[in-house]
């Protein structure tokens, strides 16, 4: 790991940091800075700016009177068009923030300079573990360093001045299908860190190290170890869990369960409790994970909300959002923790809008069910037995013995776009959105350790344009107000399409959001009346942060195209071309500054080689590419713009060039070497689907007269 010659003196920025009032550099950053945020309102110093993780930021210099004369102030280009997802932080005037890769950069917060960056040097192949993008959520700063997770597994400390490695930790093990996504999370001189990989195969947990030294000082597994006891935290409840999981057979014991924390981790000052979000089943499907027995079948502790003791990583208590999961429904979504009166009495609760479509109110004392109320149209259940806390399952949903189209997806109603809360209106702004998904047991299923294992095929998008209209315009997303106490819809504004970004809440009255389609919007808090929008010119997904330099309050936001949804799904981003690399872009009362142009150029797609192979071998192909390329080209090989599509390339033509690009010719590239996995002949048949997915596309664009040229939205 190297870090980059400092740019900028970092003296110029501790002059310039000293317009802030009180403050004193990330050196200073600890946890009674942290849970004191108020009083320096000016700095956005942990992921949710606060360890309730609110995102409510009590500046209000940009409010609902004057948020229409916003405009950009600066924007920072970042190293790569894959997905952005991190929230920065700013402490005394530096930017500190993630992209693609895991990279870090320093930013002047006032000007976009840049003051260092760290490549973390990910080896290219590990993306091949990235289900859903080689994204970061961000840093943590404390005492005067900056922590990142990388997405092969490490966590990292920087020196905050020059971007100096001061230790790195491997927190996974390489030859297991891991990866991280997560932002760390600091507190009681503690790194806290979760890990990814659950749709390949490994077996989740929460690790904590010491912040000065690296050490590991414990560990929370989320599933049970059925050999014995993990000599971690998480041993005193291994009998408690084991007694949720089929013994006897069932695939959760070669790939370790799943269960992975790879986004929400939430530290609570009040009880010194650390909440985990813990994910989805590996494999998805219960049948084939854990299959049906004479016994309690929750497989805990998948899809559940768990607070352990803050030190020492003991179990405190626990709830279960979807016993049994089997519909990757993930309980990592953003938790926030909060004080709210409810039937007269203050309660200290934990809320979170998970995948399965229902927003949960627990009591951070006991993790009991205070209320849920479904935010989204979902099918899986008829409701929550209050009494019990459990879900009431349809049991159609369950697609034991076939298929069911079930609401949520695995997209889910929410995902790991952050929420935010109004500390004035008490509303929570949840990203929220209705798309549905067909699963149906895949009955030849075998575990592959590494591969996409979820047990479960889906037919793909259709191939007519039209059709594939159809579908995509189904699915719908919207920025919704909700009333956490009374668990009812206050307003809600309707999007553009699903997949949209995170939300911030300030004391101007205003609640920010970005969309899928690239604005960056602010609302009326209280009204859902929208008053600003910018074109961010790529898909607005990050949480959007505000902070303040001297005496001018600046709003920034994460735009790249990238993530799942433009990868696995095979939506296409709405722009293609180059210069479509990610950036920051930063707001104020007054901005003037304005964007590159982009260069919507697509080259014209080749003629595509005609190869003749029986329909037999075509399927075959066809079986092929679902299993090992769908994940990252697109179903039916339609690409979504951000890896290059494979019906367009040049690699297409030539059968050895072909063949060479799958057993590993293009690794460094991010190509992972298939040569385990894919034979020469099936290589060849993968060819002849793809080209004669290429040939439509090619007579397509024929019959419309050719592509290429300029290509606007
Ligand atoms: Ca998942």
């Amino acid at each position: 790991m190297r870090a980059w010659a400092t740019a900028i003196a970092f003296t110029a920025i501790a002059a310039l940091a000293g317009c802030n009032q009180g403050s004193l550099g990330p050196a200073a950053v600890d946890g009674e800075s942290i849970v004191d945020a108020d009083s320096e309102p000016g700095n956005w110093l942990t992921h949710g700016r606060t360890y309730s993780e609110q995102r409510y930021s009590p500046l209000e210099q940009i409010n609902a009177g004057n948020v229409g004369e916003m405009g950009l102030a600066w924007s920072y280009e970042l190293p790569s068009n894959r997905g952005a997802s991190a929230t920065p932080i700013v402490v005394d005037g530096v930017m500190y923030v993630t992209s693609a890769w895991s990279n870090v950069v320093a930013l002047n917060a006032a000007t976009g300079e840049e003051i260092w960056k760290w490549d973390a040097e990910v080896p290219r192949s590990r993306g091949q573990y990235a289900c859903c993008d080689v994204t970061n959520r961000g840093v943590a700063v404390w005492n005067g360093k900056v922590y990142v997770a990388t997405i092969d597994g490490r966590l990292v400390a920087l020196n905050a001045e020059d971007g100096a490695v001061a230790w790195s930790q491997l927190t996974v093990d390489q030859s297991k299908p891991y990866t991280i996504t997560g932002a760390p999370r600091a507190a009681n001189g503690l790194i806290y860190i979760g890990n990814g990989g659950a749709e390949y195969g490994v077996r989740g947990y929460v690790s904590a190290y010491d912040a000065a030294t690296g050490e590991l000082k414990w560990r929370f597994y989320t599933t049970p170890n059925p050999e014995g006891p993990d000599n971690a935290a998480s041993d005193s409840v291994r009998d408690q869990a084991l007694a949720t999981w089929n013994l006897q057979e069932g695939a959760w014991r070669q790939s370790g369960g799943g269960g992975t924390a790879w986004d929400s981790i939430v530290y609570d000052s009040e009880l010194n409790r650390l909440w985990i979000g813990v994910g989805n089943g590996s494999p998805w499907n219960r049948q084939v994970r854990s299959p049906d027995y004479d016994g309690n079948n929750d497989n805990l502790y998948l899809s559940s909300i768990v607070a352990v003791d803050a030190d020492t990583g003991a179990y405190q208590c626990h709830y279960q959002t979807t016993p049994g999961d089997t519909w990757d429904y993930t309980a990592t979504q953003h938790i926030m923790l909060a004080t709210l009166e409810i039937e007269g009495q203050e309660r200290k609760v934990a809320m979170q809008a998970p995948k399965n479509g229902y927003f949960y109110v627990l009591d951070r004392n006991d993790c009991k069910l205070i209320s849920a109320a479904p935010i989204a149209q979902q099918t899986w259940t008829t409701g929550i037995d209050q009494a019990t806390g459990r879900p009431i399952e349809n049991p159609e949903a369950r697609f034991v013995a076939g298929s069911a189209i079930v609401l949520p997806s695995p997209f889910g109603a929410h995902n790991w776009h952050p929420m935010a809360m109004s500390q004035q209106t008490g509303f929570v702004y949840i990203p929220v959105q209705e798309l549905a998904q067909d699963f149906t047991t895949d009955s030849r299923f075998v575990y592959r350790p590494g591969r996409w294992n979820t047990g479960t095929v889906h037919a793909g998008l259709p191939m007519d344009p039209a059709a594939r209209r159809a579908v995509t315009n189904s699915m719908s997303g919207a920025l919704l107000a909700w009333d956490p106490v009374n668990q009812r819809q206050a307003w809600r504004v309707e999007l553009n399409g699903a997949w949209n970004g995170g939300a911030l809440a300030t004391a101007g009255n205003l609640v920010f959001q970005g969309t899928v389609d690239g604005h960056l919007a602010a609302y009326n808090a209280q009204t859902g009346e929208k008053l600003w929008d910018f074109d961010n010119q790529a898909a607005t997904l990050a949480g959007p942060m505000t902070y303040m330099v001297g005496d001018t309050q600046y709003v920034a936001s994460l735009a790249s195209y990238g993530s799942v949804f433009f990868l696995a799904a095979g939506f296409a981003a709405p722009r293609e071309g180059d210069n479509l690399n990610g950036r920051v872009n930063v707001f104020r009362v007054g901005g003037e500054a304005t964007l590159p142009p982009r260069n919507f150029v697509r080259a014209e797609t080749p003629e595509p080689p005609a190869l003749r192979v029986p329909a037999a071998a075509m399927l075959r192909g066809e079986a092929v590419y679902g299993q090992f390329c769908n994940v990252c080209h697109g179903p039916g090989a339609v690409g979504g713009g951000v890896i290059p599509d494979i019906r367009r390339s040049t690699v297409l033509q030539d059968q050895t060039v072909w063949l060479q690009t799958i057993h590993g010719a293009r690794e460094e590239n991010g190509m992972p070497d298939f040569s385990d996995w894919i034979t020469p002949q099936d290589a060849e048949l993968v060819r002849a689907y793809v080209a004669q997915q290429a040939r439509l596309l090619y007579n397509q664009e024929h019959a419309q007269g050719g592509a290429g040229g300029q290509r606007g939205r």
